[in-house]
């Protein structure tokens, strides 16, 4: 007994559902520091996980790791990002459901490097078709490809998601994994001509100078050194030590190759990189009649496979049609260079889009097996941009934050119907728990007419005079008096922080963030001028000619807006989440400095506190603390009662019962469901424990 307690002492408990001051946020955060301080980074609240990034390689992700959890219940063993796995997988083998793991936690918390260990769990443990051997490896070698074109260094993390990313891995009925497929979101288009101080653009630019060989780079025109590209100087960090960029290229090529990507199409695909580097070397004059041209000789054209003097054109002009005459009018500097930008962040992003779509194709299902494969289930995984405050909070932070408000309603309204189903099902009384529920701010941002995506998209369209600044003020009409929204002019001095007049607050379920309206209604018009888009759709590289389509050019319809775009998409993903089962992982960044050993409890107490931790804890202990299926119940315990050793033939629930009165179990302290046996305080079932181990 003296041992097991100082054993629980050091390493404190791996399940939080255990702690005997479960109110308490200060032995919560104790709890996740003293088994921080031992290496163990896991500890479950129920079925949740979560997860405190170590900033370290940790010896717990071996193949016999990975052994160790197959086919054992949650409980029996250590807390692991393998245990979640597992259960998952078996969940969808015998229930016959999808499901999904979400995984959230803020930039740097670990979401990217669980999403990577979860499915190299099922491309290692999972059995595999003879036709299918090479699945398992392009599923994995996705990662690198899409992590070089979407990921980049951010103050943050170094190698940060600039994109969300939600993957179905889809299983044949002998539950051997038989195609996957990727949905993307929103990736930060905005870091390809602009990079905040300490960060840079995305890492295949630098992978492809650093490790492109002599000839690749004389094809494509380019230099070694990042420096002499402006688009990738603007953050001043164009070398980072803890990345390899020369390594990362090789692995990156190799999964190029894997994944099916042709010679020819590789070609392109850096032709149209190279490009991008070279549109931001390209400089503009002044003309004395205030007319542009392009000071700068590239091979840019070239490179992106269209017309040269149609591109220098399209460049310094725009084609304007008036009463169904088409004008030509001469950009200024700051349009001329507006629009390159505009097509640098097109063409990148369009090419981006390619990609996942590329993937897809090599991941798809192929058709012979797809017409046997009516049993087929799915587990989705979520890795998406954690919620984000930086010093200067733009359009991309506000989807970004928005994004999040979303995954948490959803974890609200899951995990608090899943426990109330779980009481039904098992026909227990349910006891409600309060909590605080983020409806309010979701509906503020996205609401039909009222929200701020609605008032942002009318004032793009609204004709005549509008700018960044009329679009606050209708904030300030519409939706002023929001308990959740404020501005300088509304606090009236009255807040702590001090706002600039270009700024709104959103008090988010996280904390508050400023966003400068700056920008806001250019990055949601996201327009690229017409006569770009058609010299585009001309390109011999056919990645560009794909993207670029004629249709769109012709078609004089407004296409959807960046932000209500954005919603659209996020709302067709919570309905794909809503139809399957969801496991939790729950990540936490220790400290600011992306260090090992540092536990930095103002941070933790803050991601604990706007993760819902202590809510989501108290969920789980309303009711009864703790629950166990009948028969794990028995065979974990039948040593302890002489009715049940070695062996129970009766009815599971009798065997329950004659051990628990054998025990000793008062009536108040357990309950018996349909299937489950469910304990209302820890300590009945750590004297259970004692007893066994004694
Ligand atoms: P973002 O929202 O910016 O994409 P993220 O939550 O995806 O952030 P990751 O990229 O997964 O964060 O993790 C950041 C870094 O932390 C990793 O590059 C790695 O160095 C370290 N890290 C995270 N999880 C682990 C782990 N389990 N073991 C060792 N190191 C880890
Ligand atoms: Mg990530």
């Amino acid at each position: 007994m003296e041992s097991a307690l100082t054993a629980r002492d050091r390493v404190g408990v791996q399940d939080f559902v255990l702690l005997e001051n479960y109110n308490s946020e200060a032995t919560f955060i104790e709890n996740l520091r003293r088994r921080f301080r031992e290496n163990l980074i896991y500890t479950y609240i129920g079925s949740v996980l979560v997860s405190v990034n170590p900033y370290k390689e940790l010896e717990i992700y071996s193949k016999q790791q990975m052994e160790r959890y197959r086919g054992v219940s949650f409980y029996e063993i250590s807390p692991h990002i393998y245990a979640i796995s597992d259960n998952t997988y078996r969940a969808m083998r015998t229930e016959r459901r999808d499901q999904c793991i979400l995984i959230s936690g803020e930039s740097g918390a670990g979401k990217t490097e669980a999403s990577k260990k979860i499915l190299l769990y099922f491309a290692v443990t999972c059995p595999t078709n003879d036709h299918m051997v090479t699945l398992g490896d392009r599923l994995l070698q996705s990662n690198p490809v899409l992590e070089a074109f979407g990921n980049a260094k951010t103050l943050r993390n170094d190698n940060s998601s600039r994109f969300g990313k939600y993957m179905d891995i889809q299983f044949d009925f002998k539950g051997a994994t038989m195609g996957g497929h990727i949905l993307n979101y929103l990736l930060e288009k905005s870091r390809v001509v602009h990079q905040n101080h300490g960060e840079r653009n995305f890492h295949i630019f630098y992978q492809l100078l650093d490790g492109g060989d002599d000839d690749l780079l004389n094809t494509l025109n380019l230099e070694r050194n990042p420096h002499s590209y402006r688009y990738l100087v603007k953050g001043s960090c164009a070398r980072v030590s803890s990345i390899s960029d020369k390594n990362n290229w090789r692995v990156v090529r190799k999964a190029l190759d894997v994944i099916g990507f042709t010679a020819e199409e590789v070609q392109k695909l850096l032709n149209i990189i190279a490009s991008v580097l070279h549109l931001g070397n390209t400089l503009f004059g002044e003309g004395e009649e205030g007319e542009t041209y392009i000071i700068t000789e590239t091979q840019l054209s070239n490179l992106l496979g269209v017309d040269g003097s149609a591109l220098k054109e399209a460049l310094t002009h725009k084609k304007l049609t008036a009463k169904g005459e088409e004008m030509i009018s001469p950009l200024n500097f700051e349009q001329a260079v507006s629009a390159r930008d505009a097509l640098a962040k097109a063409v990148y992003g369009r090419t981006f889009n390619w990609l996942v779509e590329k993937i897809n194709q090599s991941l798809a299902l192929k058709e012979e097996i797809y017409h046997s494969s009516k049993d087929a289930s799915v587990i989705g995984l979520l890795d998406i941009y954690g919620f984000e405050v930086l010093q200067h909070n733009s359009f991309e932070q506000f989807c970004i934050n928005y994004c999040n408000e979303k995954l948490q309603q959803l974890f609200i309204e899951l995990t608090l119907r899943s426990e109330q189903e779980e009481y039904e099902t098992e026909g227990i009384a349910w006891e409600t728990v309060q909590y605080f529920d983020n409806k309010i701010i979701c509906d503020l941002i996205e609401e039909k007419h009222k929200g701020i995506i609605s008032i942002l998209d009318e004032e793009c369209l609204r004709p005549g005079e509008t700018c960044d600044i009329s679009f606050l003020e209708k904030l300030e009409d519409t939706v002023g008096g929001h308990p959740h929204f404020i501005t300088h002019k509304l606090a009236n001095g009255k807040t702590r922080r001090v706002m600039s007049r270009e700024e709104f607050r959103l008090l988010h379920y996280a904390g508050e963030v400023n966003y400068n309206v700056n920008g806001f209604l250019d990055k949601n018009n996201d327009l690229l001028n017409r006569n770009l888009k058609e010299v585009m759709c001309q390109s011999e590289n056919q990645i560009l000619s794909h993207c670029f389509r004629r249709e769109e050019v012709i078609d004089q319809k407004r296409p959807e807006m960046a932000a209500s775009q954005f919603k659209n998409s996020l709302m067709k993903l919570m309905e794909i989440l809503m139809s399957k089962e969801p496991s939790y992982v729950r990540c936490i960044k220790p400290n600011d400095a992306k260090q090992p050993g540092r536990f930095d409890e103002v941070l933790v107490r803050h991601q604990v506190k706007y993760l819902g931790l202590m809510e989501n804890l108290r969920v789980r202990r309303a009711g009864f603390a703790y629950r166990r299926r009948f028969e794990a119940f028995l065979q974990r315990y039948k040593p302890l009662c002489p009715e049940t050793w070695p062996n129970w033939n009766g009815k599971l629930a009798d065997g329950v019962s004659a051990l628990v009165n054998h025990l000793g179990y008062k009536p108040e302290e357990y309950k018996l469901g349909r299937s489950k046996i469910f304990i209302r305080f820890p300590k009945t079932l750590f004297a259970t424990e004692d007893a066994l181990e004694a």
